[in-house]
């Protein structure tokens, strides 16, 4: 028997009961038609792969030369701040307040990454700090099982396997009402395949203006558009199979996600993900020495320019006292069994 289906939201029908319901009285999820599942099948794992699979011959045979290589470095970083800064830690997290131009420029930027609108992002993610790691996350890498193969199934899942296989997605209406609240927000959503064309449009007019030629402009949507765009997706899932899977925990949470320093250093920050999980509305997600957080660097400098205000900094004295929780449990642990 099918579950009851009562709204219709954004595209999709609302299950009645699929996940736990919370307080607002709305769905946490629902369900995707097949089309939309189709179209996240070819837009957000088909075509990326095939890019990254065209890009190696590419090289190979003829080269990146400078000038797409500068395009495509700061589409690549536009796109990650944009994430990282934007849809993560601002809309998502609200971990700061900023002006009305900054944060729609950060919303723009982190529409470059053709990760999908704002709103739907932020569902996703919070779902995902709700049930991290347990059922109900849209994308765990723990949910078939601790061993080799079952890992590395959990690991295909929570990279791409979930942006493809979910039948269910986040609810908007129930995960950002605040969101959808927003007419910045509800506009930036309305025109989000403009944003998409942009992601492409900007590197190859900045290529054919630079070169004033037409195979400038090609190359540039190659290299700054097409192969930065599926970059960019699978540096920002591997914070999500990578960062939950290996590195370090300093800290205690009720999940598995942890530090790795290269994603940090390709996320710009975002790889330092176990702190992150403690205090998810923290503006700083590297916060032991010498974990380099650039999006924390540019938050900073928003708000010495008067940018952004009401900023999330780490409490030094709750950090301590959250590391020393973990070093009692160790200790705790080593004396009940001495072994
Ligand atoms: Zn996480
Ligand atoms: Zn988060």
């Amino acid at each position: 028997m099918g579950r009851p289906v009562v709204l219709t939201d954004h595209g999709g029908t609302v299950n009645a009961s699929p996940t736990p319901r919370s307080g607002s009285g709305t769905a946490e999820t629902v369900t995707l038609t097949t089309g939309r599942r189709a179209a996240y099948l070819v837009v957000l794992v088909v075509i990326p792969i095939l890019l990254l699979l065209l890009a190696v011959p590419a090289v190979w045979g003829w080269g990146i030369g400078p000038r797409d290589l500068v395009i495509a470095v700061v589409m690549y970083l536009v796109s990650i701040f944009g994430i990282a800064i934007g849809y993560h830690r601002l809309f998502t997290h609200r971990a700061f307040r900023c002006r009305r131009p900054l944060r729609i420029a950060l919303m723009l930027a982190g529409g470059m990454a053709v990760e999908g609108p704002v709103s739907l992002w932020a569902a996703e993610h919070r779902r995902h700090h709700k049930y991290a790691d347990r059922e109900g996350d849209p994308h765990s890498p723990w949910r078939h099982g601790d061993d080799g193969w079952a890992l590395l199934r959990g690991m295909a899942h929570a990279h791409v396997g979930w942006l493809c296989t979910a039948r269910l997605r986040s609810s908007r209406r129930h995960w950002v009402p605040d969101l959808l609240a927003d007419p910045d927000v509800r506009r930036f959503d309305a025109a989000y395949p403009a944003v998409v064309v942009l992601s492409f449009a900007l590197p190859a007019a900045a290529g054919g203006l630079w070169s004033m030629s037409w195979e400038g402009a090609w190359s540039a949507l190659f290299w700054g558009g097409l192969v930065r765009y599926a970059v960019v997706h699978h540096v920002t899932w591997s914070v999500n199979s990578i960062a939950h899977t290996f590195g370090e925990r300093p800290f205690l949470t009720r999940d598995r996600s942890s530090n790795v320093w290269w994603v940090a250093m390709l996320t710009l920050g975002e790889g330092w993900h176990n702190w992150h999980h403690v205090e998810p509305a923290c503006a700083r997600h590297g916060v032991l020495k010498g974990q380099l957080d650039p999006s924390a660097r540019l938050i900073r400098w928003f708000e010495r320019a008067g940018w952004a205000y009401a900023v999330r900094w780490p409490d030094p004295a709750r950090l301590n006292a959250r590391l020393n929780a973990r070093l009692n449990a160790h200790l705790d642990a080593r004396r009940a069994d001495p072994r």
